[in-house]
């Protein structure tokens, strides 16, 4: 089957009647529910375009010849990947970089580890092999995934198998001839209920112990497999309209619980069966970590200017463009795009076939780029909150507008030094949706953590650093100074 299309997407969901929970109840169908009707559009339309710009966004399969996603692509060129980057900056402009778990981001995961998959083959060579069909499958089927990495909070000072109830972690109950019973609890699934499959991952940052082995797993199974929940969070699109949320009301995910009650999964489905020490290694091993790398990044980009677009839009709106730290706050957001440009170049033009012929994007530029936005995203969505100030909150609904007592009141009051009231206050609730709504509190919250603790993160990061060389660059300095020690009268 080629690549979906937004209405087949919609009717897999429909069909699959994956059990969905949000607001204390059960959810019918999450394509009709309010929760989640207006971002599965949006995911619809990502698809959709799959067919309005088939050039960008499709390529021939490699087994069928069928058109299937770009996103989906193994490059082994630099024009290959560079093609995949492009449609991934296509699906981050239709929700201007808001749908961090647009399918891309997954489709990348799955095809490296597909293709890199002789790690998994260490306990068996069966894992990859499955490794190897999933991602043929996943790309034959236009498969969109949500994926869940960590395990519930419990007491973090403990490891999984010394907790009080150790058995809440997600972890392997049976092995059997035709595959694994699992049990227990995963965190915390983006998109969560709105997707074909759930990925079941170690997590990229965190590393298990061997006694932790009953926790250590890798696999995928439908949504809708039985025992498989998912616990959704409290909605942030309250039904309102695209003025009044500009974001919210077409862009939240939702993240989810996921509890998993004995629940069977086949062993062509199995990655990693009990084995920390190949869990630990998975999304290095695989190169999985640059490409899904990749994909951030180039979506951030193009987060980072729609945030300095809503910046402009808004010093020019109410005229602080000549206050000199106005300028200066617009600069530093300047800079952070330029900066990620120069990373994801820097990637791209010193990517490299790895050994499984997959053209790779130079991890050093990525790897700085993936550690150092979730540190400078917050800053960002700081400074429109400086600069909008009381703009932000005297952001009256657009039925204010239209209410016969106040409308002519608001569209006075609210009128900007180039905008009416009207286009003024349609803006500052955009900046307001991004930056201070329960919607855009979550997306710096999830600019910070989705990848993993950055602290810790940042720890790896050192650790990992070729320092040697600057070490000794100042070794050799010193070595090499003259010493200009003229002794005192008193010392000769
Ligand atoms: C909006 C959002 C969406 C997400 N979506 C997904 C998703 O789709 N799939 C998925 O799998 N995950 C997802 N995550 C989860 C994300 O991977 C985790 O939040 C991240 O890995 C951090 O883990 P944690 O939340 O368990 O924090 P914890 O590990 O519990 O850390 C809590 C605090 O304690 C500190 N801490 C804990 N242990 C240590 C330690 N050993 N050393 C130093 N400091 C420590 C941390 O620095 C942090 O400040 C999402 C998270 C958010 C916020």
């Amino acid at each position: 089957m080629p690549a979906k299309t937004g209405q087949e997407y919609m009717e897999r969901l429909k069909r699959a009647k994956s059990s969905v929970y949000i607001h204390g109840e059960k959810v019918e169908d999450v394509t009709v529910h309010p929760a989640f009707r207006n971002v599965v559009r949006s995911m619809a339309a990502l698809y959709d375009r799959q067919y309005e710009k088939p050039e960008k966004m499709l390529y021939r399969s490699p087994t069928t010849g069928q058109f299937v996603g770009m996103t989906f692509i193994q490059p082994t060129t630099i024009d290959e990947l560079i093609a995949r980057r492009e449609a991934t900056q296509e699906w981050a402009r239709m929700s201007a970089g808001m749908m961090g778990r647009s399918p891309d981001y997954l489709n990348a995961e799955v095809m490296a580890m597909g293709v890199a998959n002789d790690l998994f083959a260490e306990d068996d060579p069966m894992f990859a092999e499955n490794a190897k069909n999933y991602y043929e499958y996943a790309r034959e089927n236009d498969i969109s995934l949500t994926h869940t990495l960590i395990h519930p909070q419990m007491n973090r000072a403990k490891a999984l198998h010394e907790q009080n109830d150790a058995d809440v972690p997600l972890h392997l109950v049976e092995r059997r001839k035709d595959g694994i019973i699992v049990s227990g609890i995963r965190l915390l699934a983006t998109q969560g209920g709105i997707t074909d499959e759930i990925l079941v991952f170690p997590s990229t940052v965190k590393k298990s112990t061997a006694g932790e082995d009953p926790y250590a797993l890798a696999f995928a199974i439908p949504n809708n497999t039985p025992g498989v929940k998912f616990i959704c969070r409290e909605a942030f699109d309250y039904g309102r309209s695209a003025w009044d949320h500009p974001l919210a009301s077409r862009f939240e995910e939702g993240d989810a619980i996921v509890s998993f009650e004995n629940v069977f999964v086949p062993w062509e489905r199995v990655f990693v069966c009990g084995n920390s020490s190949i869990c630990n290694r998975t999304f290095r091993e695989t190169n999985a970590v640059i490409h899904m790398s990749h994909q951030v990044v180039a979506k951030n980009i193009v987060k980072t200017e729609f945030l300095l677009g809503v910046t402009l839009c808004l010093i020019e709106a109410i005229g602080i463009g000549e206050f000199q730290h106005v300028k200066d706050k617009g600069a530093e957001i300047m800079l952070v795009l330029e900066t990620m440009k120069s990373h994801l170049y820097r990637a791209e033009h010193n990517a490299k076939r790895d050994r499984w012929g997959t053209m790779t994007p130079d991890f050093a530029a990525l790897d700085a780029a993936r550690n150092w936005y979730p540190r400078i995203y917050p800053r960002l969505s700081e400074i429109i909150r400086i600069l909008g100030a009381s703009g932000l909150m005297a952001i009256p609904t657009e039925a204010d507008f239209h209410h016969e007592e106040i409308g002519d009141i608001v569209r006075r009051a609210m009128q900007g030094a180039t905008v009416d009231g009207y286009e003024r206050v349609q803006l500052f609730r955009l900046a307001w949706d991004l930056t201070m709504s329960a919607f855009g509190a979550r997306q710096t919250h999830y600019e910070y953590y989705f990848f993993g603790d950055p602290v810790r993160m940042g720890m790896a990061y050192f650790d990992g650093y070729e320092k040697e060389p600057y070490k000794q660059f100042v070794r050799e300095f010193l070595r090499g100074a003259k010493s200009v020690f003229i002794p005192s009268d008193s010392q000769r």
